[in-house]
């Protein structure tokens, strides 16, 4: 998702309360639970657009903090105009490439992390830059607890499939893989649709899924 270049995010993301600056999380990275101000687990969503899934799953589960990244500023705004309307205490923002993950979290730090219809990077040579690829499970790999999950949906069925020979691999085992989800009444229960997620599924494209953990 990439939205037009919006005059002034950049300096409102600088001033958000609602956004942790990469710069300081790179000083001092494993410091979440004094910036939360709380134990409560840390779950994560690398990729989060406009936030509706993570601005959702912050107010259903009060006891759980809640991290969106995003790469783009334009984007990122929207999420932080959605806090102003409805702050939550229990969730954050980050403006950064993922690809520095492990530098803004310490080993082990997160409790869960969810890929959502990560940007498919259908060239060869970009394969790196998908979000489920191995060179992305070595990042995960530090900064998720032993035996934590990491959840991925999407509807393209070509990035799924390469996410599912990406696992093996990089040491990652399956839980759970389903190429339909909406039609899985026991995956369904607790779903909560992204952007993303409703706009495809209501064009009638199947929605894959998997949960993984090594
Ligand atoms: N997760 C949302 C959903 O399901 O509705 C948005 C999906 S959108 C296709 C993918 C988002 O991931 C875009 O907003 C994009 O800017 C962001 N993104 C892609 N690569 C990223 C990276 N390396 N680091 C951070 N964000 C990234």
């Amino acid at each position: 998702m990439r939205l037009r270049n919006i005059t002034g995010s950049r300096e409102v993301i600088a001033d958000s309360e609602f956004v942790v600056k990469e710069a300081v999380l790179f000083e001092c990275p494993g410091t979440w639970h004094d910036i939360f101000g709380n134990e409560n687990p840390i779950h994560i969503e690398i990729g989060m657009g406009k936030g509706k899934f993570i601005h959702t799953m912050a107010k259903e589960y009060p006891d759980i903090n809640y991290v969106g990244i995003e790469k783009y500023s334009s984007v990122l705004l929207r999420a932080i105009q959605k806090m102003e309307e409805e702050p939550l205490p229990n969730l954050k923002f980050i403006r950064m490439d993922a690809e520095d993950i492990a530098k803004v979290f310490g080993n082990e730090e997160v409790d869960k992390i969810y890929l959502n219809f990560s940007d498919p990077w259908p060239k060869d040579r970009h394969a790196k830059r998908r979000l489920p690829s191995k060179e992305f499970l070595a990042r995960y790999d530090v900064i998720l607890k032993r035996n934590s999950r990491l959840e991925f949906k999407t509807d393209n069925r070509d990035l799924f499939d390469f996410a599912v020979e990406e696992l093996e691999p990089a040491g990652w085992k399956a839980e759970v893989i389903t190429y339909d989800l909406h039609s899985d009444e026991a995956l369904m229960q607790g779903n909560v649709m992204t952007e993303y997620e409703e706009k495809f599924s209501s064009m009638g494209n199947p929605i894959c899924k998997y949960i993984i953990y090594r």
